[in-house]
């Protein structure tokens, strides 16, 4: 049963596909030397989040936007809630800080009727999933599992042409933008001076999501906060180039007061940020959620993000939730590791996050299939590279064609 479902061909095409990218693009575009300026400006502003929270409410409130500190999600669903009329139809941005606190799932369960409408979040929707990817959710699937499902679901007749299953949801959603009475939305980066928000998509969902809606909440982490606009554009090509391979995303959305017809709110969540900033652990708060990481990692390529059972996936996904979630659901991911280090290197904002995840597993249990690789690395210091290198191997070992071939085999004989 566990080879049976061991294997996403999905993800690991995807991933492959978006690292080859990422690698073109940075190479062409020289984008490595970006990141010493970013990496510094993270730190700094990171070290000053207090001060620069305190600047950037004064100066939202100025132009009229309300900002609220949740230390919370039920702090973030209260305040919500508490904005609300009944029933109201909201559009919703793919935000992994809302989905960290299962917003949408709330607001359904009070009666309100919540769209995701970023492609790839809707779908997942449609099937009750998590994303399994932090910025392509649906990467799991392929387009004849989407055509199956909106056909069952929308009782429609599509083919499996992606431009046919888009055309389908673009409508869809068309609808409900046009009629929506509030939007949710994340932000990617918030600037304390000139107050301004940030969020960057590719679909042009975020835009709608935040403009047309009377009421329009942002929520945001506390760890997004961001001094003055300068340089931003290098944070924002380091994001997107490293999420997708793109050297410019299709929108950047700044919003710095509501629209005639609005009322905006601001609301920046702590959930365990503030004690992640104190901690030894304080690099994991650069985290700029690209999932370069999670898109190298042999054991994510192999298994894509469901199998981690949360929203954060792979190593900085065990550190991000040792924080944000519970200890034991990071135990659980970080168990996945196979410290290889193939992470690390690829992180735009410089993260080690294999020598964290070692860090923070050191209080955890060590599984049995970890021992053996853990005594070879703290023996042989010196021969660490080696080392490294067969761990690789021992990840990529489960991608050789013959042993594809085997599973493939025993797949499709289980299938009969
Ligand atoms: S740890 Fe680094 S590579 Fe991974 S998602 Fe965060 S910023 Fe991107």
């Amino acid at each position: 049963m566990f080879l049976f479902n061991l294997f996403n061909e999905n993800v690991y095409k995807a991933t492959s596909h978006t690292v080859e990218k990422k690698h073109r693009v940075f190479k062409e575009k020289g984008l490595a030397e970006l990141i010493p300026y970013a990496v510094e400006k993270r730190k700094k502003c990171l070290e000053n989040a207090e001060k620069l929270w305190k600047e950037a409410k004064t100066n939202f409130e100025k132009n009229g936007i309300e900002v609220f500190f949740a230390e919370n999600g039920s702090q973030v669903k209260e305040f919500i809630k508490a904005k609300l009329e009944e029933k109201e139809l909201i559009v919703k941005g793919k935000s992994l800080t809302t989905e960290e606190i299962e917003l949408r799932q709330f607001l359904e369960k009070e009666g309100h009727e919540v769209v995701e409408t970023d492609l790839g979040e809707w779908i997942i929707q449609q099937r009750n999933e998590l994303p399994s990817h932090f910025t392509a959710p649906a990467v799991h699937l392929s387009a004849e599992d989407v055509r199956k499902m909106i056909n069952k679901k929308f009782k429609t007749n599509l083919s499996s042409n992606i431009q046919e299953l888009t055309d389908f949801v673009r409508k869809h959603l068309r609808e409900k933008f046009l009629n929506a009475t509030c939007g949710i939305i994340g932000a990617n980066f918030v600037i304390a001076n000139p107050a301004t928000i940030m969020a960057v998509s590719n679909e042009g969902n975020v835009s709608l999501s935040a403009r047309l809606p009377q009421k329009v909440f942002v929520v945001t982490g506390y760890d997004r906060i961001y001094d003055t606009p300068d340089r931003m554009e290098d944070l924002q090509k380091l994001l997107t180039s490293s999420a997708t391979g793109q050297y410019y995303t299709s929108y950047v959305d700044f919003i710095r007061k509501p629209l005639p017809h609005q009322r905006v709110f601001l609301i920046v969540l702590d959930n365990g940020r503030k004690n992640l900033l104190e901690s030894e652990f304080r690099e994991t708060s650069r985290c700029i959620r690209c999932a370069s990481c999670l898109n190298i990692c042999p054991v994510y390529k192999e298994v894509g993000g469901h199998k981690f059972g949360k929203v954060y996936h792979g190593g900085i996904g065990s550190l991000l939730t040792a924080f944000t979630g519970k200890k034991k659901d990071s135990k659980k991911i970080a168990e996945f590791c196979l410290r290889c280090g193939s992470c690390g290197p690829e992180c735009p904002m410089e993260i080690q996050i294999s020598k964290l995840v070692a860090k923070l597993s050191s209080d955890f249990s060590v599984p049995f299939y970890l021992k053996i690789p853990l005594k070879m690395m703290k023996e042989q210091k010196e021969g660490f590279k080696k080392k490294r290198k067969n761990l690789i191997f021992i990840g990529c070992a489960f991608r050789t064609p013959i042993f594809n071939k085997i599973n493939k085999k025993i797949k499709s004989f289980g299938e009969k």
